[in-house]
């Protein structure tokens, strides 16, 4: 089984899961089902692949169901129905790329960890590891797994050094067949381009890690120092985006007005690149001012995206970190040269696609994750565009050519998917077929005489009744719980043991209730 966003929608999960699937059900080793995240209940499309699915949405008609659904936002990841999913479907193996605050319960959860002999499934887990200093939370999630993947061998280097984890191999995403070299001039002309003029690229979502401000200011810079006057920048983004970077700001400020395009994509089918002129565009085609630029609600197709890649002479990632960064391996496989900051997945891009890297000056600690965040070389970046625009045109082909030999020589979709195989044909299958674990929990006392170490320990081996959580992080966490308080809204609040105990006995009785269901 699965678990991701629902294999027919368009999300960067959903081609993962998509592609995955196929070659796990084309494979014929395997049932197989999907867990389908964003999945409603009632929509034609659930019918749509060969294999089962299991939507988390309820039915738009029922009300009922929609509010229990949108009471935890983790629903949305299949909190709210996983249990019942895991019980009807009884998988061997469940399978998921998510970050780990996604799915932590998955880990947490009872058909996984109930009982002493391990579960009746076998979690194999591929994390968005896109940062050196994880969280000790995270780590200790993973480490509950089965089997772990990583999407980069840089992610594999982390989860070793600073959790002791050891991954199976590593499973990227990679591009879809549209995606292959096409003629280039063609491409420049399709999009109302001169054949001669030189295109740099970055696709990504406008948020806070994409460094698009320092991208514009670089470019900027690099126009006036080279008086190059046939190179442009292209950005595929969305804008405005209340999460995102004020682009006009940085456009206007270094006067490259007349040097940037943005993607607008219109109703109609059109998609051109366009000077910058806000959230929406004129279109050519409609003659409507309906164009806008593009989000992740409404991607541009697949084939739209590669012809804008074969119109490409090199392709940027300027960002912070990436879990994987798609949209370079997408470019090198139409032939592109590719140029990226040289930390988290993107130097493993870099290095095996031999790519431009951009070093960072220096890491920096983010408040909200603790993870350390690239402060990538603008100077360096400067410095690719002055190398790479200098050379002669062959050479400049070459270089493209070399990195889709790169790119063909480690990655397709059938080495991602053995990768998973791989790990589920060494990982023997566990059994649904186990008596029910059905324990009665101590009654309350506030033990006025136990240290917060002993009153933890005495829940959960007591009220829990979870020995096999004993001296692990959600021990170490309880710990904290009781001696500092418990997070409400942005200000800890301390509570009293009776709180702690109400939670764990809470926790208990569904236990118990989750094993009668599925013993019955
Ligand atoms: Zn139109």
């Amino acid at each position: 089984m699965v678990i991701s966003e629902f294999s027919e929608l368009s999300t960067g999960y959903s081609i993962y899961a998509k592609n995955l699937l196929r070659q796990l059900y084309q494979s014929n080793k395997y049932d197989v089902a999907e867990l389908a995240c964003y999945g409603e209940v009632g929509d034609p499309k659930l019918n749509s692949p060969p294999w089962k699915v299991f939507p988390t949405v309820p039915h738009p008609d029922d009300a009922q169901g929609r509010q229990q659904y949108d009471a935890d936002p983790f629903n949305a990841f299949g909190k709210g129905v996983c249990n019942a999913v895991f019980n009807e479907w009884r998988p061997d193996y469940v399978l998921t790329f998510f970050d780990a605050w996604y799915s932590d319960h998955l880990v947490n959860m009872p058909s996984y960890y109930n009982t002493v002999e391990g579960g009746m499934f076998n979690l194999i887990w591929m994390p968005t590891v896109d940062a050196v200093n994880q969280k000790q939370s995270w780590l200790s999630t993973y480490k509950a797994c089965d089997g772990l993947l990583c999407y980069t061998d840089w992610s594999r280097d982390v989860l070793k050094n600073e959790g002791r984890l050891f991954t199976h191999g590593e499973a990227p995403a990679c591009g879809s067949e549209e995606f292959a070299p096409g003629n280039k001039a063609k491409a420049k002309e399709s999009f109302g381009l001169h054949k001669d003029t030189k295109i740099i690229t970055m696709v990504s979502r406008n948020q806070r890690r994409k460094l698009f401000p320092d991208l514009i200011n670089t470019f900027a810079e690099y126009l006036e120092e080279s008086g190059r006057d046939d190179v442009l920048l292209w950005l595929h983004t969305s804008y405005p985006d209340n999460q995102g970077w004020d682009l006009s700001r940085s456009i206007m400020d270094n006067e490259v007005c007349g040097k940037v395009l943005i993607t607008y994509a219109c109703e109609c089918g059109n998609v051109f690149p366009n000077h910058f002129c806000g959230g929406t565009a004129f279109c050519g085609n409609c003659h409507r001012w309906s164009a806008q630029t593009s989000n992740v609600g409404g991607r541009i197709s697949d084939n739209d995206m590669a012809r804008m890649l074969n119109a490409t002479d090199l392709a940027v990632l300027h960002s912070n970190s990436e879990g994987q960064g798609i949209f370079t391996w997408q470019a090198a496989a139409c032939s592109v040269p590719i140029c990226e900051v040289d930390y988290s997945a993107m130097a493993s891009a870099v290095d095996k696609m031999d790519g431009y890297k951009v070093p960072p000056i220096s890491l920096m600690e983010e408040i909200e994750t603790g993870c350390k965040r690239a402060v990538p070389d603008n100077a360096a970046l400067k410095a690719v565009f002055h190398e790479h625009f200098s050379l002669p045109n062959s050479l400049q082909i070459m270089k493209g050519a070399e990195t889709r030999r790169k790119y063909v020589e480690n990655y397709s979709w059938d080495k991602t998917a053995a990768q998973w195989m791989n790990v589920i044909d060494s990982l023997p299958v566990k059994t649904w077929d186990k008596g029910a674990n059905i324990a009665n929990p101590e009654p309350f006392n506030e033990h006025p005489y136990m240290s917060n170490t002993e009153y933890a320990r005495w829940l959960i081996g007591k009220v829990t009744v979870q020995p096999e959580r004993l001296t692990t992080f959600f021990e170490l966490n309880l710990i904290e719980e009781l001696t500092n308080g418990v997070m409400e809204g942005s200000k800890m609040r301390r509570q009293p043991r009776q709180f702690f105990y109400d939670r764990y006995l809470w926790f208990r009785d569904r236990l118990n209730q989750l094993e009668q269901i599925r013993c019955n």
